[in-house]
């Protein structure tokens, strides 16, 4: 076993090492890490949804009635009412005739991708998209093509020169993880119709976020019928846990039929369903909260803008602020840590050479109070490590 402890040796001295925080408080915009109060801007919990009252209240209800574990996989024992429930809210919020729910976002990536697509056919992706489409990628065996980021140009191209595949499967984030910016969904629906193929996109960070009603990024273009493939987590700014696909009828009991990953793994506890139904009424029914959310990514992005800081693309609640370099964007979140902020340094492989970043998310419940402490301290970050800029 000596090569693990050269692999972590070796980790450690490029500086990629990584550890996990203790988190001792519920999640929330302050978090309690040893006893000490951070101020918290990485969290996916958009909305605050994940500790919410009424989100708490379903869950209590549903375990009284349902008790905790499910029991065995969706398809021997382990199908219950509420998995039925949340599964009908998800098509209902999305637009769409089915949806499945798969226990993780990262599993209904593979799951999907790998029954859709296979040996001889062609999947196609974004070279930012999400780890876990990646991996589904390598796992269905097919031919993998990506194209760079957001270019439609080059998309167009790989299908244009891929006439002899029979199956074709774009594949995209819609709002990007790392950059927080948009996938041009109506230029990729086009040349997909054009060129047959089919459209997959991954609304991780979008669910919740973009669209009248809190549906998506689908939502916000009015393509829910054109995209043929709508997969998304509930762990987001849902604030529960589960990964799900919403289509038609036919491609939900394909998957029910084909995706291992759903297949032959333990249905979700109830209660999880419970908390998730819960979260999507609030978010379809408090448009406030998005509103809230957005004055506040509105208000930093144009505070950092005039302190000139690089905040890349991003259009949405996720904020990166570019550093380049791996070990300086290290020191500049550990700085942050010391003065009670919690942004972590995005470095290789998770964002190419040369670009690691803080990578921030915004909360609906930030307050005016709490931005203005993240501001001052980032005029600090500024002054002490970025000579350049000043
Ligand atoms: C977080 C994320 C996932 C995985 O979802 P989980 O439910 O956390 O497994 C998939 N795709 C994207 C784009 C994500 O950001």
């Amino acid at each position: 076993m000596k090569y693990i402890s050269d692999e972590l040796e070796k980790i450690k001295k490029s500086g990629l090492y990584r550890k996990l925080n203790i988190v001792g408080s519920a999640q929330g915009t302050h978090l309690e890490i040893n006893g000490k109060t951070y101020l918290n801007f990485c969290s996916n919990n958009y909305l605050g949804l994940a500790n919410n009252p009424l989100v708490i209240k379903a869950v209590k209800d549903a375990v009284e009635k349902y008790g905790w574990g499910a029991g065995a996989s969706r398809l021997v024992s382990g199908n219950m009412k509420l998995h039925e429930a949340l599964e009908g809210e998800i098509s209902r919020f999305k637009g769409k005739e089915a949806s499945i729910v798969f226990p993780t976002g990262y599993m209904a990536n593979i799951g999907t991708i790998s029954s859709l697509v296979s040996k001889g056919d062609l999947v196609i992706c974004d070279k930012l998209n999400h780890a876990s489409i990646i991996d589904g990628c390598r796992l269905s065996g097919a031919d993998f093509r990506v194209y760079p980021h957001c270019d439609i140009e080059k998309l167009e191209n790989v299908l244009m020169k891929s006439t002899k595949y029979s199956r074709k499967l774009i594949v995209t984030d819609t709002v990007f993880s790392m950059d927080g910016d948009l996938a041009p969904l109506p230029d990729i629906v086009r040349i997909a119709r054009k060129c047959n193929a089919m459209v997959m996109v991954d609304e991780a960070h979008g669910t919740g976020v973009f669209g009248k009603r809190g549906g998506g990024v689908v939502e916000h273009f009015n393509l829910s019928e054109k995209v043929n493939i709508i997969m998304g987590t509930l762990s987001k700014a849902v604030g529960s846990l589960g990964g799900y696909v919403s289509g038609d009828a036919d491609l939900i009991n394909y998957l029910r039929n084909k995706a291992r990953s759903f297949m032959y793994t333990t249905a979700l506890p109830p209660a999880v369903c419970a908390a998730s139904i819960a979260a999507i009424k609030l978010i379809r029914e408090n448009p406030s909260l998005r509103t809230s959310l957005w004055n506040n990514v509105r208000y930093l992005k144009e505070k950092l803008e005039l302190l000139n800081f690089n905040v890349i693309s991003s259009e949405s609640p996720i904020i990166p602020i570019l550093i380049g370099d791996a070990k300086k964007a290290v020191d500049v979140s550990k700085f942050l840590y010391k003065k009670g902020i919690l942004i972590p340094a995005i470095r290789p492989p998770t964002v190419p050479a040369k670009s690691s970043r803080l990578r921030m998310t915004v909360m609906s419940a930030h307050t005016r109070k709490d931005l203005e402490r993240l501001l001052e301290v980032l005029s600090d970050v500024q002054n002490l490590f970025m000579p350049e800029f000043t």
